[in-house]
């Protein structure tokens, strides 16, 4: 049984522990990424021996934070063996990959820190929010609880962990606390304009080339509600790009006037990981990604399925479908 606890009851926890193992989700992004790293750092400021794992290692994205160098990719061998497990943005256990679930089941203290609402609790200790917009956001509060003064270097991951899963303050789970968290980090003092331009206003060349050959096969549903994209094994062959690549071009789809329902399929070795995104009121978690085996949050959300693209873009159709035929209305607010 997972044991649900306050932000001052996991920093008491952590502050008795030592040996600290780190761990993010399979495809790791700027929440993950932040907000591990930015926690290794006060860990390490705490005197603690820690290390940062994550499937596949820090993708180019973010290898540049502070501390990025320092991090193992999880199937790699870890530089000490850990005695406390802290799983963060991590919304349920196969998530940490197979290498991940295996090191952190071998650990005898077990934590988790995350925002996801579809997560129903695993290891001995969890701190969850789903009201927060990000990990990152839950993460500047945990340091604060533990006592530690918020450095740069800390400031800076956890920033981009709680910007990037916001949509940089624009997404409906942005709410006051996100911005006090952003508040902090800034008064710890973080290069705005830089970490932004770096993730907003600046994309490789294979990132764009490989924005146009996705946006080149979009599709758009009948009623202009649903639209769909294919990322092919093949299309990431052309533009020279990393599978991490994908990040952000889901929205684009969503963007398109009149959208409600986005999904990119992503073609990763003979399955598909699938990109959900819907606007308020449709619930993308709830209604698409739950019933096919995934997770996330209401408004953006995933699942990776044993399917070829085309038939897990069907699949993920169907059910979004039927939510937008009911417009997501929530049970306890019937229609007239
Ligand atoms: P993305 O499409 O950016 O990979 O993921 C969107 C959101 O859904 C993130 O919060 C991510 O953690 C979550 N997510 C993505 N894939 C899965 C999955 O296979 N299972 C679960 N539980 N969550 C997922
Ligand atoms: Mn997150």
């Amino acid at each position: 049984m997972t044991k649900r606890v306050t932000t001052e009851a996991l920093a008491d926890w952590l502050r008795e522990r030592d040996d600290v193992a780190l761990f993010g989700h399979i495809s790791p992004d700027g929440d993950a990424v932040g907000s591990t790293l930015g926690l290794w750092h006060a860990l390490k400021a705490m005197g603690k021996r820690a290390v940062v794992c994550l499937p596949g290692g820090v993708p180019g994205l973010y290898a540049h934070l502070p501390g990025a160098e320092a991090a193992v990719d999880t199937d790699a061998p870890l530089p000490f063996v850990p005695q406390t497990a802290f799983a963060v943005d991590v919304s349920d256990l196969p998530r940490l990959g197979e290498a991940g679930i295996r090191a952190f089941e071998a650990c005898p203290f077990q934590a988790v820190l995350d925002h996801h609402g579809t997560n129903e609790g695993f290891g001995q200790l969890m701190l969850l929010d789903e009201k927060a917009a990000a990990a990152g956001e839950l993460a500047v509060a945990l340091i604060g609880a533990m006592g530690i003064t918020l450095t740069r270097e800390m400031a800076e991951c956890l920033f981009v962990a709680i910007s990037t899963d916001c949509g940089h303050f624009s997404y409906i789970n942005t709410r006051p606390q996100t911005f006090e968290a952003a508040a902090r980090c800034a008064a710890a003092g973080i290069d705005i304009e830089e970490i932004t331009s770096r993730l907003y206003r600046t994309r490789s060349f294979a990132r764009t080339k490989l924005l146009g050959l996705v946006l080149a096969g979009l599709r758009v549903s009948e009623d202009g509600r649903m639209a769909w994209a294919r990322l092919t094994e093949d299309m990431l062959r052309q533009a020279g790009a990393l599978p991490e690549d994908n990040e952000g071009i889901v929205n684009y789809l969503l963007e398109i006037e009149g959208v409600r329902f986005a999904v990119l399929a992503n073609e990763r070795g003979g399955q598909t990981k699938l990109s959900l995104r819907s606007k308020p009121p449709l619930d993308v978690a709830a209604n698409v990604a739950v019933p096919l085996g995934g997770g996330g949050h209401a408004c953006a959300a995933g699942v990776t399925l044993d399917a070829d693209v085309d038939e897990a873009i069907r699949r993920a159709l169907v059910l979004a479908e039927v939510a937008l035929r009911g417009d997501s209305v929530p049970p306890e607010n019937p229609p007239a």
